[in-house]
């Protein structure tokens, strides 16, 4: 079984078009949507989803407004402006401390700005009126604040960062996920994404795993990259394309893990796809061909379907992408160094 991962340096270069058209020629496979934090896979394989798994990471406070006794101890030490004073009834955000309508910023305002004043004492609410809650968008689940708290009124649960699928497709069975907007660690996410792909790859005895990875040299390509046998690494013959191409090879060289490059679009800058290649073998990577400019892309899309699906068969871009796929196959075959993995 060969686990294939295609990545770019940067979104949308196709490298989610060209994969899906892998799936449609590869057989026996399994698919995996690495590309946690912005999934589209499925926009085109149109995925009945069998079975969906929370993701569980890191955790979050919540105040327990019970226990709770207002002291502010909370607000005063989280360092992320996590801890929000509110308005007991409607939950109106309201200034950290109580006016106690002493009237000495009355007296002693030097513009006598009394209106001013009036409307910042209308937003006070008294210590009795007040409570404190959580923003869980800002919490960083540090644990500061539970430590802090002397009623022990913080609750620490783990935190639901996303979920993870695994669905049916008419190429085969695809793991896929969703993070939550903001959810973090989508490496590990990644990774359990490719721990279920692998499993259900061995149960099944697929030829291959393909998986479209996520774009860049974070955190979550290097989940995706490690210990595959190859990396496809789709760039664009444009300026920023040949930069982005040197960081992602500059990875896959530094972790020994081979990479196959694909120009897509090179017709429209033959120049540019020359240099990038001449680059890309320097590096040590090998070409897996070039991919034309054709609306033939666009018009898949749109029927959520896969580009070697609407392509002539044999001429244009379908003929393209098959050629793409043969030259994968063909640099799997030849001998090579062996990956190593990399835990994230
Ligand atoms: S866990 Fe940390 S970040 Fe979250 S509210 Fe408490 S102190 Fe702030
Ligand atoms: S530190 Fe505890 S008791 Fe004090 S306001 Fe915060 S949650 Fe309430």
């Amino acid at each position: 079984m060969n686990e294939i991962v295609v990545i770019s340096g940067k979104g949308g270069t196709g490298k989610t078009s060209l994969l899906a058209s892998f799936a449609a020629l590869a057989g026996n496979v399994v698919l995996a949507d690495c590309d946690v934090d912005a999934a589209d896979l499925h926009l085109l394989l149109a995925p009945t989803v069998k079975r969906r798994e929370e993701f569980r990471c890191g955790r979050e406070a919540v105040i327990v407004q019970e226990v709770c006794i207002r002291c502010g101890a909370c607000l005063a030490r989280c360092r992320f402006g996590a801890v929000l004073r509110v308005r007991g009834g409607d939950g109106t955000p309201v200034p950290t401390v109580s006016c106690k309508d002493c009237d000495f910023c009355v007296r002693s305002c030097p513009v006598k700005a009394i209106d001013f004043i009036q409307a910042m004492k209308d937003t006070c609410v008294s210590v009795d009126e007040a409570m404190f809650v959580i923003d869980p968008t800002a919490c960083e689940g540090c644990g500061v604040c539970v430590h802090a708290c002397p009623a022990q009124a913080i609750a620490f649960p783990e935190r639901v960062s996303g979920e993870w699928l695994v669905s049916d497709t008419r190429y085969g069975p695809m793991v896929h996920a969703r993070l939550e907007p903001g959810g973090e660690n989508s490496g590990k996410l990644v990774s359990q994404v490719r721990t279920v792909a692998r499993e259900l790859a061995k149960e099944r005895q697929a030829d291959w795993i393909l998986a479209d990875g996520p774009p860049g040299v974070g955190c979550p390509v290097i989940a995706s990259v490690s210990g595959v046998n190859l990396v496809v690494v789709v760039t664009e013959p444009t300026v920023s394309g040949a930069h982005d191409l040197g960081r992602v090879l500059e990875l896959t060289r530094h972790f020994g893990i081979p990479a196959a490059v694909c120009v897509n679009k090179w017709d429209i800058n033959p120049e540019m796809t020359e240099r990038i290649e001449a680059a890309a073998t320097v590096a040590g990577a090998s070409l897996a061909g070039r991919v034309r400019y054709d609306r033939t892309v666009t018009a898949a899309q749109v029927e959520g379907k896969t580009v070697v699906e609407v392509a002539t068969a044999g001429a244009g871009i379908g003929a393209d992408i098959r050629a793409v796929w043969e030259r994968v196959r063909a640099t799997l075959a030849t001998p090579r160094v062996e990956a190593v993995e990399v835990r994230s």
